[in-house]
């Protein structure tokens, strides 16, 4: 079981849950409603109810009556290296919100499935593809031609393998622009904001008409995620849909298809510049102008699968998995930088450790003074959210919650949920009050996360059993 390394395990002096008393059985069922969650967090507190007429208090609930005093609940990390059940909720959420807007009310809605990327900082080692063939990383053609300034031979012939150490890496470190990859990093949620802005006018531009009437005729919506790259850059992958103005869910008119909104969505990311100055005051602020890559992706979203065109599931299946998909880097920190002595002890390779160093000379009072840079070093730079989406693009992960709050519910009441004196549980006759103090995170012994990730294999076993079980019986059906 190699679960259990992965489980945080915090403050060993406090004892493991008893494997022989009820209490045994009450924590068990606490560790299944977290979905198994790595690292749950630890709550202490209770829920009272007042009458809204009499104004009596009474308790619906403390945590004093559970083991050890403390309520579970999950850690709800979208990465999965960071919690894989709790990513997985996570994914499945994503999955169902980008589908939501491209199928049903929105199933005739042309839609693009695009990806920003950002521009050279230098070259790094790489793996193209021909075809199934893996290319050389960067081919020798003349010795003398492949030599950077600094006299270092930037030619490579490795067929590079998808889990070699190097992709990514620069090939002279002296010649990558460190300064520009973690500024495109911070900015990229700015590109983005200036990419929404252009994209209409170039809409309007293709389609011979003022901006104004455009309005008239469509709104853009979308979802997009943010992923890094091998080399510590920061992609957006997005789906953009266009719908006729107002909330009844009717497609735009007909001569805005998904190739005018592919042409569209090409020139305006060309087209966005950030010309970031060097202040004054800032002397250590490099000038410089920050702009997408050169090359946008752009395929429409089809609900068959003809051409190259995507299908619903597969654009659904990319998001989900860019966004539970994190930098797989050993030693990369997942928290905020404290100071520079710390930068030092990081044991990642030498070039995420430059873009750390990088951020945190940006961010100081004499270089660029913006503190986010220094409190997003650990990130490379970025700051922004890994999933944004505009309003009305479809459900949210919020609803997702409810939903599942509101099922879970419904299973432990199945009567209805009734108040302290006995009557169903209605908000406009009593008020629930909900106090809770976070005492830790993770299981408290390494024993107690041994017990929780055991618990976690046989309810999988259980599961595979059951749907074995189910396999049989339809197979047999099907005999019959
Ligand atoms: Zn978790
Ligand atoms: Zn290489
Ligand atoms: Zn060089």
């Amino acid at each position: 079981m190699t679960a259990c390394a992965t489980s945080s395990v915090q403050d060993h002096r406090q004892a493991p849950v008893d494997t022989s008393s009820d209490d045994f059985d009450r924590w068990e069922s606490q560790v299944a409603a977290t979905g198994y969650c790595h690292h749950p967090v630890r709550l202490a507190g209770r829920i009272d109810a007042i009458d809204l007429a009499t104004g009596e208090l009474r308790p619906m609930y403390n945590t004093d009556g559970e083991p050890g005093g403390t309520l579970l609940v999950a850690c709800g990390n979208r990465r999965e290296s960071a919690c894989p059940p709790c990513s997985k909720v996570y994914k499945r959420d994503a999955r169902h919100i980008v589908r939501a807007g491209l199928t049903g009310n929105y199933a005739t809605h042309p839609a693009v499935f695009a990806t920003f990327t950002a521009p050279s900082f230098g070259p790094v080692h790489a793996r193209r593809k021909r075809g199934k063939t893996v290319l050389p990383c960067r081919p020798r053609r003349d010795t003398n031609d492949r030599r950077c300034p600094h006299g270092r031979d930037i030619s490579c012939a490795a067929r590079h393998h998808e889990n070699d150490p190097r992709l990514g890496q620069p090939l002279c470190p002296d010649c990558y622009d460190y300064p520009a990859a973690v500024l495109f990093n911070a900015c990229a949620g700015e590109l983005w904001r200036r990419f929404t802005i252009y994209l209409p006018r170039h809409l309007a531009r293709l389609t011979g008409i003022k901006i104004g009437q455009l309005r008239k005729h469509l709104v853009i919506r979308y979802v997009k995620v943010a992923e890094y790259q091998a080399r510590g850059a920061v992609h957006y992958h997005a789906v953009i849909r266009l719908d006729a103005p107002g909330e009844d869910y009717q497609p735009p008119p007909g001569h805005y298809t998904a190739d005018l909104l592919c042409k569209a969505i090409t020139s305006a990311a060309a087209a966005v510049r950030l010309v970031l100055a060097p202040d004054t005051g800032h002397p250590a602020m490099p000038a410089l102008t920050l702009c997408f890559g050169v090359q946008t992706d752009t395929r429409p979203v089809r609900h068959d699968t003809t051409g190259q065109a995507l299908t619903v599931a597969a654009v659904s299946n990319y998001i989900a998995k860019y966004i539970t998909k994190t930098l797989d880097v050993p030693g990369l920190p997942d928290h905020p930088i404290r100071n520079s002595a710390s930068i030092g002890r990081l044991s990642c390779p030498a070039h995420y450790r430059q873009m750390i160093t990088t951020a945190w000379q940006l961010g100081a009072q004499n270089a660029t003074g913006d503190s986010r840079l220094r409190l997003h070093a650990h990130a490379l730079g970025f700051g922004g959210h890994f999933l944004t989406k505009s309003r009305h693009y479809s459900t949210t992960f919020g609803e997702r919650r409810a939903v599942r709050r509101d099922y879970r519910r419904a299973q432990r009441h199945p009567d209805g949920e009734t108040d302290p004196w006995g009557r169903s549980l209605d908000d406009t006759v009593v008020l629930v009050l909900k106090t809770w103090t976070v005492t830790g995170t993770g299981y408290r012994t390494m024993a107690e996360a041994d017990l929780a990730m055991s618990a976690a294999a046989r309810a999988r076993e259980h599961d595979e059993w059951l749907s074995q079980t189910y396999l049989v019986r339809a197979i047999n059906s099907e005999e019959e």
